[in-house]
């Protein structure tokens, strides 16, 4: 099988005693059979970097902060058009805005017209919380919005993942940093085997553990291959 894992960073993060470089990425995805990663970056020409390096390995995402306007769009246009990369990062957490916030939907209409999907984080009060993406799906139904983390580690906000992913047919969750294995059955089960993608989030989380989280969490031998491979390649059209 071919893994891709659709969520990952390159950088050194001090507050997370953490850092990592593409060759390292590329070394750590040989050892647990990762063909492709999806990599989001500040500043943005970091993945770029990246990219061009390991061209047949990572994929790009442009990460942008709404509250920057016209630049962020002038970002998104750039990376698609000009870089190639293949959809959009959000962290509504870190740059202080709701997802169902009015700033976003210019965003929305750049993803809309390239046909991409955009990442958001989800999993943290105030701001990215499950609930404020659902009413951003129902204004957008044609727009594809992962919910990376789907929750992270509150029950609540996994099972308010769930629950809005239920009810939006656009909706896709992202199983890094969620701890709870048996959520990404229970998540399969109500949501769709089709809308359910595997990350890691490098270097904060680590594929040795995120993999097997996917691989005990109860599904078929076909699901956990729609989870850790098939379904990404779908939906970052790769
Ligand atoms: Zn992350």
């Amino acid at each position: 099988m071919n893994i891709i894992d659709s969520h990952t960073h390159l950088g050194t993060f001090p507050l997370f005693n953490v850092s990592m470089d593409s060759a390292e990425m590329i070394s750590i995805m040989n050892q647990y059979g990762i063909k492709i990663s999806v990599v989001f970056s500040l500043p943005n020409e970091l993945t770029l970097d990246a990219v061009k390096k390991y061209p047949e390995r990572l994929i790009g995402l442009v990460w942008i902060n709404p509250h920057e306007g016209n630049l962020a769009l002038q970002k998104v246009d750039r990376a698609i058009n000009e870089w190639g990369f293949k959809g959009i990062k959000m962290h509504p957490l870190l740059d202080s805005f709701l997802p169902d916030q009015e700033i976003v939907y210019p965003v929305m209409e750049r993803a809309r017209k390239y046909r991409v999907p955009i990442l958001f984080h989800c999993g943290h009060p105030p701001w990215s919380l499950p609930w404020h993406f659902s009413n951003l799906a129902e204004v957008y139904p044609d727009v594809t919005i992962i919910l990376g983390h789907m929750g992270h580690g509150h029950i609540v906000y996994i099972n308010g993942s769930i629950d809005v992913a239920r009810k939006h047919e656009n909706i896709i969750l992202e199983t890094s940093a969620m701890p709870m294995h048996r959520k990404i059955k229970e998540a399969v089960e109500k949501v769709g085997e089709d809308r359910v993608i595997y990350g890691s989030d490098m270097p904060f989380g680590h594929p040795s553990f995120e993999i097997r989280k996917v691989e005990v969490s109860g599904l078929s031998e076909k699901q956990i291959e729609m989870v850790l491979s098939v379904n990404a390649r779908k939906i970052f059209r790769l």
